[in-house]
């Protein structure tokens, strides 16, 4: 389990995950590629099962559990993505799922989780670790953890959404992928190097919390505090050993975009190509948008990575 993963290990999750998963659609628009001056091809993940390209990596990893391990359940932490996609990935599996979650959390999470069958446990997140009520939990129970990022299975998972782009849409001149903990950019990484060797792939990270763009400059995981920002999927404090192992050695670099071009970002989906996407979805199309000079006439891929967002709160973005 310690190994680290590879692109065979993203082909067998691709077989695992294809009957239970959407095949999310490939979107263009002529207009967003007159702006850019560049062919821009979208992957839609969220159009994905539960709104984001989470579920894939949770059902990898939780259709390999052993048969004792299934009895007993899963454990996940995580206010948002993660939680709903083990929740959904469980109920298919028929295995228990323990979710843990900020007493805060939006209320619409909490009530999708729990829609899914997740047995929800609330902490404080200003005054509790959620690692280790995740870790107790685990040890008390008998669960096995499941973290949002940083396992090999979760990684090979992730990099499914990649693997269908790339047969989809053939080579790419360069990805553009949001980063928190890098499940999926570590998994899109292992598929662009064997699809598209030459294609050049980039993270694209909140500018409130630049902590993958410093590790890389760095070379050691850089540990931040909870960045403010809207891309509440990008909310990560650090990097994994597992992803940060990938990153360094395949990624081209990590940009960092503001809240306010992500704003802009969700507009532009929504009014010219009429979708929804999350603030953390926006992060690979705003850094395109920046990058559009250098850019001029490639062949250029985007993951947009979720949908989830309470349709409140996307007008008050907007509005904002
Ligand atoms: C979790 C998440 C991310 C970040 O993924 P990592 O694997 O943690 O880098 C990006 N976008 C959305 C919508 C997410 O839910």
């Amino acid at each position: 389990m310690s190994l680290s993963p590879t692109f065979d290990d993203v082909r067998s999750a691709a077989a695992r995950i294809t009957p239970h998963a959407h095949r999310t659609p490939v979107l263009r628009s002529r207009r967003i590629n007159e702006q850019v001056g560049a062919d821009v091809v979208f992957k839609c993940e969220n159009f994905q099962r539960m709104g984001a390209f989470k579920f894939r990596g949770a059902f990898n990893a939780l259709s390999r559990f052993t048969s004792e391990q299934r009895r007993a359940g899963v454990v996940a932490y995580s206010s948002g993505n993660h939680a709903q996609a083990i929740a959904l990935a469980a109920r298919l599996l028929d295995i228990p799922a323990t979710l843990v979650m900020p007493h805060d959390a939006p209320a619409a999470k909490v009530a999708a989780t729990k829609g899914y069958g997740g047995q929800v446990v609330t902490y404080d997140r200003y005054t509790e670790d959620r690692e280790e009520i995740g870790r107790a939990l685990a040890a008390d129970r008998g669960l096995t953890l499941i973290p949002p990022y940083d396992h090999p299975h979760v990684i090979a998972g992730q990099g499914t959404a990649a693997k269908e782009l790339f047969e989809e849409v053939g080579d790419l001149d360069a990805i553009f992928v949001p980063l928190g903990g890098g499940g999926l950019l570590s998994g899109t990484a292992l598929s662009a190097r064997e699809l598209s060797p030459g294609c050049e792939l980039y993270g694209v990270e909140p500018e409130a919390g630049d902590d993958g763009r410093r590790s890389l400059r760095q070379g050691a995981i850089v540990h931040i505090d909870t960045p403010a920002t809207i891309a509440d999927g990008a909310q990560t404090q650090h990097l994994g050993a597992h992803t940060f192992e990938i990153i360094r050695r395949e990624v081209d670099d990590i940009l960092t975009v503001t809240d306010s071009e992500l704003v802009e970002c969700m507009r532009i989906f929504g009014s010219v190509m009429k979708i929804v996407v999350e603030p953390t979805g926006c992060l690979g199309f705003a850094a395109v948008r920046k990058l559009a000079p250098r850019l001029r006439g490639g062949r250029v891929g985007v993951i947009v990575s979720g949908g989830n967002v309470d349709l409140d709160r996307f007008v008050s973005l907007l509005a904002s």
